[in-house]
């Protein structure tokens, strides 16, 4: 059969039609009152489609750079903070903390597996300066307790920031970010915005803002007071990645188009999408009699699926891709041969969550010399679907 190539990572992710026919349109010069114009309108956008009020920041770099840059702008060298991991992003934070010469106190989870909220509060203590967490951990699977460990975080007072990388979490899970007291929260470009790698965004309270003014650690093109200084004009302090700010604004317009004119409607309504193929993965997997690796609190942003026993996942992968050219991902590090993760991040819709689960049979199948009852993740899919027609994602 003809292949179409297709995205099932977590990140990057499907490109959204429009974005890319903006982005390949663009010239205009980043010094110029029309791009300053779609500059601001994106920031501004970029709010709503974050729910806050706070300023918003995009960056041109990978997600890495503000995270980076959550570091660097926050603390100072000798600084404890508090870093939960639980995968290979939250060890990205303990290198990073480190890199700056703060000292992290590690609260650690097995892979797959998320936080115990007693751990979190008997370990922080008033002299931590900063929390660091993800809100989906990408390479497990797992969506972490962001509103309960912004619950603790906030109890201390204003002398401890909570920094979230939600990169796969924004566009795929709910976060009342100012209610909830979440001082900088990041996201990036290929990921639910559905455009290309190669920005990097973040919301940054008040609180964050003033404890820039003491940190001390060493920072340069991750300055976010110099960011923020020229965002106020419609700039960005260096050369932006014009063209993906082209993209970003009709993703922008996409994301209000699926909220009927309202943006913050349409971020819900994106997010309840993800929810609602994730739960169809999730039935569909089950009914195949897979393991979830992170059954006990999964994401939305993505389903990962244990390999059966004695199965390297590469297999599966490497199947997925040759039968029907879709890239689904491999585990990270040690979880490498024992996972395979399938995302429903941003432009990914019905369609595809029936279509991977179709091909999963046959791949499944093909791998285990065992034929699957044919239809049985798909039935199961499709009945977590009729039954989102009667009772919404977003009503429950
Ligand atoms: C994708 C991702 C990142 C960012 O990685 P980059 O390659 O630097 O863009 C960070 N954290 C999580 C949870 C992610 O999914």
């Amino acid at each position: 059969m003809l292949l179409k190539n297709r995205l099932f990572t977590p990140g990057p992710t499907p490109l959204l039609p429009s974005a890319q026919t903006a982005m390949a349109a663009f010239s205009l010069h980043h010094r110029t009152a029309d791009f300053r114009a779609l500059y601001t309108r994106v920031l501004s956008d970029m709010k709503d489609f974050i729910g806050t009020k706070n300023d918003v920041l995009v960056l041109s770099s990978s997600g890495t750079g503000v995270m980076e840059g959550s570091v660097s702008n926050l603390t100072s060298p000798g600084d404890k903070v508090l870093v939960l991991t639980a995968g290979k992003f939250g060890e990205r934070w303990t290198g990073l903390t480190k890199a700056f010469g703060c000292v992290p106190e590690v609260i650690s989870r097995p892979y797959g597996e998320t936080f115990v909220l007693d751990e979190i509060k008997q370990k922080l203590t008033p002299d931590v300066k900063v929390v660091y967490v993800q809100a989906t951990e990408s390479s497990t699977g797992a969506r972490h307790d962001v509103q309960g460990i912004a619950k603790l975080v906030r109890a201390q007072g204003d002398d401890t920031l909570l920094v979230v990388d939600a990169i796969t979490g924004l566009g795929t899970t709910h976060f009342d970010v100012d209610g909830w007291g979440i001082d900088v929260i990041i996201g990036g470009s290929q990921k639910a915005l559905m455009i290309p790698p190669g920005l990097a965004y973040c919301a940054v309270s008040e609180r964050a803002w003033q404890r820039m003014e003491a940190a001390k650690s060493p920072r340069y093109y991750f300055d976010f007071r110099k960011e923020r200084k020229a965002a106020a004009k419609g700039e960005s302090a260096y050369t932006p990645a014009t063209s993906l700010f082209a993209a970003l604004g009709a993703a922008l317009d996409f994301v209000r188009q699926m909220g009927n004119g309202d943006l913050a409607a349409g971020r819900k309504a994106l997010v309840d999408n993800a929810e609602l193929a994730a739960e169809m993965t999730r039935a569909g997997a089950k009914a195949l009699g897979l393991k979830l690796f992170a059954g006990a609190s999964p994401s939305a942003a993505l389903t990962a699926i244990d390999a059966p026993a004695g199965l390297d996942s590469g297999v599966i992968v490497k199947a997925f891709r040759d039968s029907f050219s879709a890239v689904v991902a491999n585990g990270q590090g040690d979880m490498k041969g024992k996972l395979f993760r399938i995302a429903h991040i941003g432009y990914y819709d019905y369609l595809d969550t029936v279509g991977i689960l179709a091909a999963l049979e046959h791949v499944l199948t093909a791998a285990t010399g065992k034929p699957v009852a044919y239809g049985s993740a798909v039935k199961a899919a499709q009945e977590v679907y009729a039954r989102s027609l009667a009772q919404p994602v977003g009503a429950r």
